[in-house]
């Protein structure tokens, strides 16, 4: 409802924007990160500080969580209690990149048996989305929750690109999955590319043959183009897409499906944390190639 007071806990690279976006919105906000310096730009667009996850928890009626992964979704709901301090009522919104499970475990311990709902709704479209209100939201949980809270959804992204996915934990599993693809189309991509480059093909001239071919992507493109001037994405850290990349393997795993390509592209990305730290960009596995094969991907010939 447009009246509900909105709750927002991880205020990062994705949830920042989103936040402000509520706010400049004109919606009743109230903040909270464990980086409390996190949060200026927020109060100084008239947001509430919560003081504590469960300090927002207690006086909103729809709690968003942006936050990095399923560990510090089970720390903030269970272990700082947000979960236990919200009202009957009141939903909770994850839309971060977390696990069926993590919810699920949330829910038992202190939602379902005091009426209150909570949707998964997890997100697409990079900190540029999240800064323009133009994410994709896929939403897991009840159709009449997910119609309850569509006013705040679209603040964040355009009506039409708010999928209701099917039960809870749905919207997670789309998340991971549609990652999990980007994921191996980078790998994948880096390689080629990096082959073509080494046997001095123009890598611009390359590129652009590959993207008016069956091979095409989203990725080949247009995000690939943004390595040539050194730029890996730095808005979404390469640990937090290892972690993303370590769920697909971890939704295989209690499925009993086998998903080799994942697990090689999961090890890949940890080895670009390892190698060029956790904070560095997405596409760092690209840097992967380009050092092992002694050459940068930039438009010209070698
Ligand atoms: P981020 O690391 O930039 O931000 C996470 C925020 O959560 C930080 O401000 C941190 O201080 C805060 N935080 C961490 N632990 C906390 C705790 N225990 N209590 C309170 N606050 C805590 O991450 P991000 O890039 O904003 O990503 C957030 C989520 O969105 C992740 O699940 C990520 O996988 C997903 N995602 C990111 C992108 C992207 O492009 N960055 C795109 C789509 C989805």
């Amino acid at each position: 409802m447009a009246s509900d007071r909105i709750g927002f806990i991880g205020l990062g690279n994705m949830g920042s924007p989103m936040a402000l976006n509520l706010l400049r919105a004109g919606r009743d906000v109230v903040v909270f990160d464990i980086s409390r310096g996190a949060a200026d730009p927020h109060l100084a667009a008239g947001a509430t500080w919560g003081e504590s996850a469960s300090g927002v928890a207690s006086q909103v009626d729809v709690l968003i969580t942006m936050l990095p992964g399923p560990r510090q979704v089970e720390d903030v709901m269970l272990r700082q209690g947000a979960a236990a301090a919200l009202r009957p009522g009141s939903v909770w919104v994850d839309m971060s990149t977390s696990s069926p499970e993590i919810a699920h475990l949330v829910a038992g311990a202190s939602l379902d048996d005091r009426g209150i709902h909570r949707l998964d709704a997890p997100v697409s479209g990079m900190v540029r989305g999240a800064t323009a209100g133009t994410l994709q939201v896929f939403v897991g949980g009840d159709a009449d929750v997910l119609e309850r809270v569509r006013p705040v959804f679209d603040i964040l992204a355009r009506p039409e690109t708010v999928f209701h996915m099917g039960r809870h934990g749905a919207g997670y599993v789309t998340k991971i999955v549609g990652n999990q693809l980007w994921f191996s189309h980078l790998v994948a991509t880096a390689e080629v590319l990096t082959l073509g480059a080494k046997a001095g093909i123009d890598v611009e001239l390359l590129r652009r043959t590959i993207a008016a071919s069956p091979s095409s992507s989203t990725l080949i493109e247009r995000d690939i183009m943004c390595v040539y001037e050194g730029d890996y994405d730095e808005g979404f850290a390469v640990s937090l897409a290892a972690k993303d990349s370590g769920l697909a393997v971890s939704l295989g795993r209690e499925l009993g499906v086998s998903v080799e390509l994942s697990a090689l592209v999961e090890q890949i990305y940890r080895r670009a944390a390892l190698t060029f730290g956790p904070l560095a960009g997405e596409m760092s596995p690209v840097k992967l190639y380009e050092d092992v094969a002694g050459i940068k991907l930039q438009p010209g010939l070698r």
